[in-house]
């Protein structure tokens, strides 16, 4: 089945609610990065939160972008998602698998720490983006991400993201949801809520064995809900050969210099996807010259 991102209301519009099903997704980031099986929970679960945000952003060119610093081993996660959600992201160190909890689960919240930021910037192609950010209270991510939505859109919501990890390292499950009250909501919706996401199975097991519209039906229970957008979601880079001689076009002239008198063929990564592009000294001195006519005129 494919990567997808659902949209229902509820209530009477009173309540929104997205479901993101994302395992080939999140399985393409743990073989691009290699990550251990926390990491790709790490990582699963900010590319699913950024692409059920990105994805709900309308101007075409936007994009957003979550990080998460919380000081521990891991070191920073990155998920940056268009605004079609589809999504790209990386772990700084993405070997980092501390022992299990207690309770059998990932540490999710070890890996990534809780002394530190989750920063939000949303870009819809003005000058400056839009960054917010909050302090970290878990580091297990999607109550993290709650409390953002909360002190920077002022809209209470309740979000879980889950990925559930197969004994050979690979994605066996991986998704969440974000269900949100708009304002002036009854108690009582509160209420129903709550207990429905309280009593509801594990995320990633009804993910695995029933899929999205399982979850509509357990948050959902007990309220009237209509699905009403479905939209295909995958792992994408946005990297190309133009960006990438746009991030050299800014080196300094003397230090390009340096690299041209060193003769050698550069092999640049992309960060979020691994691929190499091969940059030549003649590639350098077309970048030189081009920077040369720039400030001509
Ligand atoms: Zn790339």
């Amino acid at each position: 089945m494919m990567d997808q991102i659902l949209r229902a209301t509820a209530a009477n519009g009173m309540i929104k609610m997205a479901v993101i099903t994302a395992r080939d997704t999140v399985e393409m980031a743990r073989a691009i990065h290699r990550c251990s099986p926390t990491a790709s929970a790490a990582l699963g679960r900010t590319l699913c939160g950024a692409s059920l945000l990105g994805q709900a952003m309308k101007e075409d060119k936007a994009s957003l972008t979550i990080r998460i610093n919380g000081g521990g081993p891991i070191g920073s996660v990155i998920a940056v998602s268009d605004h079609e959600g589809c999504v790209r992201g990386y772990v700084d160190h993405p070997e980092v698998d501390p022992p299990r909890r207690a309770d059998g689960k990932l540490n999710v919240g070890a890996a990534v720490g809780r002394d530190g930021l989750l920063t939000v910037s949303r870009d819809i192609g003005l000058k400056e983006p839009y960054i917010g950010s909050v302090e970290l209270v878990s580091g297990e991510i999607a109550e993290d991400l709650t409390r953002y939505l909360l002190s920077s859109d002022q809209v209470a919501s309740a979000c879980a993201l889950g990925v559930l990890v197969d004994t050979d390292a690979s994605i066996k499950a991986a998704g969440g949801f974000l269900v949100q009250l708009m304002p002036g909501a009854e108690e009582t919706l509160i209420d129903t809520l709550e207990q429905n996401i309280f009593l509801m199975d594990q995320l990633t097991v009804i993910l695995d064995e029933d899929g999205a519209e399982e979850i509509f039906r357990q948050v959902l229970k007990g309220l009237e809900y209509h699905i009403v957008e479905r939209a295909p979601i995958s792992y994408r880079c946005a990297c190309s050969r133009e960006r990438v001689e746009q991030a050299l076009s800014v080196i300094e002239p003397e230090e390009l210099l340096d690299m041209i008198g060193e003769d050698k063929v550069l092999e640049i990564g992309c960060q979020f996807c691994d691929k190499k592009y091969r940059v030549t000294p003649d590639d350098l001195r077309c970048i030189l010259a081009q920077r040369a006519e720039n400030v001509e005129e």
